[in-house]
C-alpha cells in the first residue's frame, strides 16, 4: 500500500481563486497528500452539457463560451505565472467552440463526453499552476492515460485491471516526486476516445484512482463539513457524523444523500481505504470518516431523502400462483436497460421504482416501448410525484424497531415499504408534498431525543 493520500476537490472547492487557494492549503497542510483529483469549476459542466445538447443560435453559443472564458480567465488573472496556463485554456476553449458547433448540427453521446470533459481539463491546468505559484511541486497529469473505461459514453464502466496496471506504471512514479493534479469524471476507452463516468462522477474517479495506486486514504473535500444525520436545511438540528461504516454510508449515498456519488465507496471498500468527507471552506471543522469498522454503531444513524421517484405497478391476476411472471417482467426491463431501484411484491402485483441515472431534473420516465411490452403481460400503472425516505442505521431487525418508526409516522401515507432485506436500511415512498414533514418528524423523534 502506498503511504500517500488522494484528495478530491469538488466544483465549489475550485470555483474561483479563493476557493482554489483554500484547497491548495488543504493539500499543503498534509504532506502525505500526493494526488489531487479535481472537478470542473462550479457551473462549468452544466454550461458544457448545454452546448453538447446542441444550440443552433450562434450568438447564444457565444454567450456561453464567454461565460466559460470568464470563469477561467478571472482565476488566471490572479495567478503569478499566467502565460502558459492562459494558452492551455485558450486551446481547450477553441476545442469547446468547435465541438459545440458540431453538436448544433448533430449531437451524440461520444461528442458530449468529449465536450463535457473539457471542464476538468481546464480546472486542473489552473489548479496545478496555482499550487506551483505557492511553491508546491505540482504537475498536471491527464488521467485519460490511466482511467481506462469501456465505450459506454455518458456512463462508462471503469476497467479495473487496466486502471490498476496503468496507475502503477504511470501514476505511482510521479506521485513519488510530485504533487500530481488530475481530473475527476473523465477517462478514455481502448481507442483513446474520451469518456465520462456520469454526472457527479469525480468522487468515483477519485476512489478508482485511490484504488489504483492503493492509497492509504481518500479525502473528499466539498462544501459541507461531512455527512449529517439528515439535510440540515430540512431539519436544522441535524448533527455531523464523525465516523460511519462503509455499509451505512453506501446506503446513504444510494438513498439520496447527495454528498457522495453512489459508486464512490465500492473501490474504497474493496481495498479498505478509509474515506474522509469534509469542507474545503472550513477544514478546521473536521468532517466524517467512513471506515470498515467503527466504534459506535447506533440503531438510528441518518435519514436520507430522494425526490423525483417514479413508481411502476404491474398487476395481473395471471400472476396468482404462477411461476416465471417476474422473470418476464425483468427480462423486458433488462432488455431495455431500465434499472430498477426498490421493489415490493404481492400475490398479484409488483411495484418498482425506476433508478435515476441522469441529472436532468424531474422523475425518470418509463420508456413507452417498455410500457407497451409490459402491457402485453399485465396492467401497468405509473405514478410520479413521490419521494423516497430512507432510514439508515444498524441492526434494524431489532425487536420493536419497525413499531417505533411506524408509530412515529402514523399520520402519513407510506407506500412501498422496503424493510428486512438489509440490516442497515428501512425505506418507503411518500407523497412529494409530505416528504419534508416526514423527514422532520423522523429526525425529531428518533434523533433529537435526550437518549440519543
Ligand atoms: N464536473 C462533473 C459534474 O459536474 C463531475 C463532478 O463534478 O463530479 O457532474
Ligand atoms: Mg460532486
Amino acid at each position: 500500500m502506498s503511504a500517500f493520500n488522494v484528495a478530491k476537490f469538488g466544483g465549489t472547492s475550485v470555483a474561483n481563486f479563493e476557493a482554489m487557494s483554500r484547497s491548495a492549503s488543504v493539500v499543503e497542510s498534509n504532506p502525505e497528500t500526493k494526488l489531487v483529483v479535481s472537478s470542473a469549476c462550479a457551473g462549468v459542466t452544466n454550461f458544457l452539457v448545454e452546448l453538447a445538447n446542441g444550440i443552433k443560435d450562434a450568438d447564444h453559443r457565444q454567450e456561453i463560451l464567454n461565460q466559460l472564458a470568464n470563469i477561467h480567465f478571472s482565476i488566471i488573472s490572479e495567478l503569478k505565472e499566467q502565460e502558459g496556463v492562459k494558452k492551455e485554456i485558450q486551446a481547450i476553449l477553441n476545442t469547446v467552440n468547435s465541438l459545440a458547433e458540431a453538436a448544433s448540427f448533430q449531437s451524440s453521446n461520444q461528442l458530449t463526453d468529449h465536450l463535457v470533459a473539457c471542464g476538468e481539463l481546464m480546472s486542473t491546468h489552473i489548479l496545478a499552476q496555482l499550487m506551483r505559484d505557492r511553491g508546491m511541486n505540482a504537475i498536471r497529469f491527464d488521467i485519460r492515460e490511466v482511467l481506462r473505461t469501456d465505450d459506454n459514453f455518458g456512463r462508462a464502466e471503469p476497467q479495473l485491471d487496466d486502471i490498476a496496471a496503468l496507475a502503477k506504471e504511470k501514476l505511482e512514479p510521479l506521485c513519488n516526486k510530485y504533487i500530481v493534479v488530475t481530473q475527476g469524471f473523465i477517462g478514455s476507452d481502448e481507442q483513446g476516445n474520451t469518456t465520462t463516468l456520469g454526472r457527479g462522477g469525480s468522487d468515483y474517479s477519485a476512489a478508482l484512482i485511490a484504488e489504483g495506486v492503493q492509497a492509504a486514504g481518500l479525502e473528499i473535500w466539498t462544501d459541507v463539513p461531512g455527512i449529517y444525520t439528515t439535510d440540515p436545511r430540512i431539519a436544522p438540528k441535524a448533527k455531523a457524523i464523525t465516523e460511519i461504516s462503509f455499509s451505512e454510508a453506501s446506503e446513504m449515498a444510494n438513498f439520496g444523500a447527495k454528498i457522495l456519488h453512489p459508486s464512490t465507496l465500492l473501490p474504497a471498500l474493496r481495498h479498505g481505504i478509509p474515506v474522509f468527507v469534509g469542507s474545503s471552506r472550513e477544514p478546521e471543522q473536521g468532517g466524517t470518516w467512513i471506515r470498515k469498522r467503527v466504534e459506535n454503531s447506533p440503531l438510528y444513524r441518518a435519514v436520507a431523502l430522494r425526490a423525483n421517484q417514479t413508481m411502476v405497478t404491474i398487476r395481473s391476476a395471471k400472476m396468482f400462483q404462477a411461476y416465471g411472471f417476474l422473470a418476464k417482467v425483468f427480462e423486458i426491463l433488462a432488455k431495455h436497460k431500465v434499472s430498477v431501484d426498490l421493489i415490493t411484491t404481492s400475490e398479484i402485483s409488483v411495484s418498482l421504482t425506476l433508478d435515476k441515472t441522469d441529472t436532468s431534473g424531474g422523475a425518470p420516465e418509463l420508456p413507452p416501448a417498455v410500457r407497451s411490452e409490459l402491457e402485453e403481460l399485465a396492467n401497468v400503472d405509473v405514478e410520479r410525484n413521490l419521494s423516497l425516505v430512507a432510514l439508515i442505521g444498524n441492526q434494524m431487525e431489532t425487536k420493536g424497531y419497525a413499531k417505533d418508526v411506524f408509530s412515529t409516522l402514523g399520520d402519513y401515507h407510506l407506500r412501498m415499504i422496503c424493510y428486512g432485506a438489509s440490516d442497515h436500511n428501512l425505506c418507503f415512498l411518500v407523497d412529494a408534498e409530505e416528504a419534508k414533514a416526514v423527514v422532520q418528524k423522523l429526525h425529531q423523534d428518533l434523533f433529537e431525543t435526550d437518549s440519543e
